[in-house]
C-alpha cells in the first residue's frame, strides 16, 4: 500500500498503546467495527459464515489478535482456534470455511523461542483442521517476519500440503518468492501488503504496487499453483478475470478473496459469475490493529469511524 501522510499517521496510531486503549475501552458503537468483524463470539463466526455460504460464498475465519507477548497468550490463541474449528466441524461448515493465522498471535514474537513456539502451535491448528476436513492460510506480517513466516510454512507443508502461503506485492522479493513456491499443489494468497514498510523493501507507490500486484499475478496464474487472488481493486480483478479465462484455468484452481464487509456486492457478483469466492472473516475482541489496517486503505472509513464513536461515546 502506498506510504501517503495519511496512511502512515493511521498506521502509526495502530501501533499505538494510549490510543488503542481510549478507543477500545470507550462505550463505543459497534456501527463501523461490525461491518468488517463478524463478532466477538464463535456463535458470531458461525452465523456469518453461514450466511455466506447461503450466499455461494467461501469463507476464512481469523481470530483477531496479534504480537502476543506472553507465551499464555499464544497458548489462548490456538486453544480459541481449536475451539473454532470444532464448532465449524459440528456445524457442518468445515466443506466452505477454512481459518487465517497470524504467527504473531501464536507465539512468532515471543523472546528467545518464539519462532519453535509458533511453529508447533501453528502445527497443533493444522493438526485440528486436518482432522476436520479443512486447511489454514498463514497471513503475512511486516516484512521482518517474511522469511520466518515462509520457513515455518514450509516445514508444515511436508505433512500438511493444502496449508496456504501469502505474499505482499509490494514487497521487492515477492516475484522472486513466487517464482519459488509456484509449483504444483502449492495455495498461495497473492495480497498487495497491510504493514508501512520502507523503501529499500518495498514499492511504496500506488502504481508500482499495482505494477507489482499484476506481476506477481501473471506469473502465479501462469504457474501449476492454487492461486488465491485477494484484492478489493476493481482493475485487478478485470485483468485476472482475462487471465484465467486466458490460461484456462479451472474453477477450483484460484479463488478470489475479499474482506468482510469491503466490496460486498462485488464478491456476490463473482461468484454467481461461477468464480470461487472466500470472504476473510474476522472475528474477537482485539479488532483495534486490524481495524485500523482497514483505515488506513481507505481514509474516508475514519471520518465514519471517529463520527461513530463521538456519537456514541
Ligand atoms: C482476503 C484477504 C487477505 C489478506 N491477507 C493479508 C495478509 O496476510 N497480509 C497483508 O499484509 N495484507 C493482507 N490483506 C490486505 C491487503 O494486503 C491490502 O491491504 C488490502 O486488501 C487493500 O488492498 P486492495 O488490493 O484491496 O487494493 P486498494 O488499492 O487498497 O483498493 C482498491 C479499491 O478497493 C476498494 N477498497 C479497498 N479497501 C477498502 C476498504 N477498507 N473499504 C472499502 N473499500 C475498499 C476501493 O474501491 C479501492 O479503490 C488481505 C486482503 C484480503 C482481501
Amino acid at each position: 500500500m502506498p506510504n501517503s501522510p495519511v496512511r502512515s499517521l493511521i498506521l502509526a496510531a495502530s501501533r499505538n498503546p494510549n490510543l488503542r486503549d481510549a478507543l477500545v475501552g470507550a462505550p463505543i458503537t459497534r456501527d463501523v467495527v461490525k461491518r468488517y468483524i463478524a463478532g466477538e463470539t464463535i456463535a458470531d463466526v458461525i452465523e456469518c459464515t453461514r450466511a455466506l455460504a447461503a450466499d455461494g460464498l467461501l469463507a476464512t475465519v481469523d481470530r483477531l489478535g496479534e504480537d502476543v507477548l506472553e507465551e499464555q497468550d499464544a497458548a489462548n490463541t490456538v486453544r480459541d482456534y481449536l475451539d473454532l474449528l470444532d464448532a465449524l466441524a459440528a456445524e457442518g461448515l468445515t466443506d466452505s470455511v477454512e481459518v487465517s493465522v497470524k504467527l504473531s498471535a501464536v507465539g512468532q514474537s515471543l523472546p528467545g523461542h518464539g519462532q519453535q513456539i509458533a511453529l508447533e502451535n501453528a502445527r497443533t491448528i493444522c493438526e485440528r483442521a486436518a482432522a476436520v476436513g479443512t486447511t489454514v492460510t498463514f497471513d503475512m506480517e511486516d516484512h521482518t517476519t517474511t522469511d520466518a513466516t515462509l520457513d515455518i510454512v514450509n516445514q508444515l507443508r511436508v505433512q500438511f500440503p493444502s496449508v496456504a502461503a501469502v505474499l505482499q506485492a509490494y514487497l521487492r522479493r515477492t516475484e522472486s518468492d513466487v517464482a519459488s513456491l509456484g509449483y504444483s499443489g502449492s495455495r498461495i494468497r497473492l495480497c498487495k501488503g497491510a504493514y508501512k514498510e520502507p523503501d529499500e523493501v518495498a514499492f511504496t507507490s500506488r502504481s508500482d504496487i499495482d505494477k507489482s500486484y499484476v506481476r506477481c499475478l501473471r506469473a502465479l496464474l501462469a504457474s501449476p499453483a492454487t492461486a488465491l487472488i485477494a484484492t478489493h481493486d476493481p482493475r485487478i480483478v478485470d485483468i485476472a478475470s482475462s487471465l484465467i479465462a486466458r490460461e484456462h484455468r479451472a474453477s477450483d484452481t484460484y479463488e478470489f478473496q475479499m474482506l468482510l464487509g469491503v466490496r460486498p456486492a462485488e464478491q456476490r457478483r463473482l461468484a454467481a459469475d461461477g468464480h470461487r469466492v472466500r470472504v476473510y472473516v474476522p472475528y474477537g475482541s482485539d479488532w483495534y490493529g486490524y481495524m485500523m489496517r482497514r483505515m488506513a486503505e481507505k481514509p474516508a472509513n475514519l471520518a465514519l469511524f471517529i463520527r461513530s464513536l463521538a456519537s456514541k461515546g
